[in-house]
C-alpha cells in the first residue's frame, strides 16, 4: 500500500482512498470500521540516561544508533546496544529480531578474554594538567575522569585522567585544553608541524 492514503466521509459512508502499488492503481475502499494505530512517542525520562551513558537521542526523542547501516544496533558508547522501542516504533517481531542482534553483538564481546583499541587516543601529560575539568566536561564519551593524585581531598590536587578504551580519538580535549597538556597520539602538535613544514 502506498504511504499516501485519505480517509473521508462520504454520505455518512467511511471512504479509504489509497494507490495499490502490487495493483498498480489508486483503490477505494468503504470499511465499516477503521482502527488506526496508536502513536508512539519517546519517554522525556530518557534523556538522563541518555547523558549518563553519553549515547546519543535522534531528532525524535528515541536512541540513536551509531550507524544505520553499519552498526545498527550498536551506540556510538562502545559495549552498549539498542533495541525494541527504545530505538523505534516497530513490530513485536522486529523488536525481537533486533534484540537478538543486540545479544549476538553483547555476546561477541564477553567471548573475548581482551579487546583490541584504536591506538589514536588522547594522552595528558599530568605535569601540564591544573585539574580544571575542562576535558571531562567535553568528552562525548565519558573518557576523562578527574582524579584526586593525593588522595586527601584537595580541590588542587586533582588531575585529568583518560580511560583508554573508551576514548574514540575524537580530539575534543585536545582542542579544549587551556593548559595544552593533551596529546592526540600519532597526531601531536609536533607532529602535525614537522607535517606542514615537510611540504612548504
Ligand atoms: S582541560 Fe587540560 S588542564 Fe584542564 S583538566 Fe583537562 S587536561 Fe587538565
Ligand atoms: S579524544 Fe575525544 S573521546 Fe578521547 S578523551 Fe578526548 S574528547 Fe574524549
Amino acid at each position: 500500500m502506498d504511504k499516501e492514503l485519505t480517509v473521508g466521509l462520504d454520505r455518512k459512508d467511511l471512504k479509504v482512498s489509497f494507490a495499490d502499488r502490487v495493483l498498480g492503481r489508486s483503490m477505494e475502499i468503504r470499511p465499516d470500521l477503521l482502527i488506526l494505530a496508536s502513536a508512539m512517542v519517546p519517554d522525556a525520562e530518557k534523556t538522563p540516561l541518555a547523558r549518563l551513558y553519553k549515547v546519543f537521542l535522534n531528532d525524535d526523542g528515541f536512541f540513536a544508533e551509531a550507524h544505520v547501516k553499519l552498526r545498527p544496533v550498536d551506540f556510538a558508547t562502545d559495549g552498549i546496544f539498542v533495541c525494541g522501542l527504545a530505538h523505534a516504533p516497530k513490530s513485536m517481531d522486529e523488536s525481537i529480531a533486533q534484540a537478538q542482534a543486540a545479544a549476538a553483538r553483547a555476546v561477541n564481546i564477553l567471548a573475548k578474554d581482551f579487546v583490541h583499541i584504536s591506538p589514536l587516543v588522547s594522552q595528558i601529560d599530568v605535569e601540564k594538567c591544573d585539574g580544571c575539568g575542562v576535558c571531562t566536561e567535553v568528552c562525548p564519551f565519558g573518557a576523562i575522569i578527574l582524579e584526586d593524585t593525593v588522595g586527601a581531598g584537595n580541590r588542587a590536587d586533582y588531575r585529568s585522567k583518560n580511560i583508554m578504551a573508551l576514548c574514540k580519538g575524537c580530539g575534543l580535549c585536545a582542542a579544549s585544553c587551556p593548559q595544552k597538556a593533551i596529546d592526540m597520539l600519532h597526531f601531536r602538535d609536533r607532529q602535525i608541524v614537522a607535517s606542514i613544514c615537510s611540504v612548504v
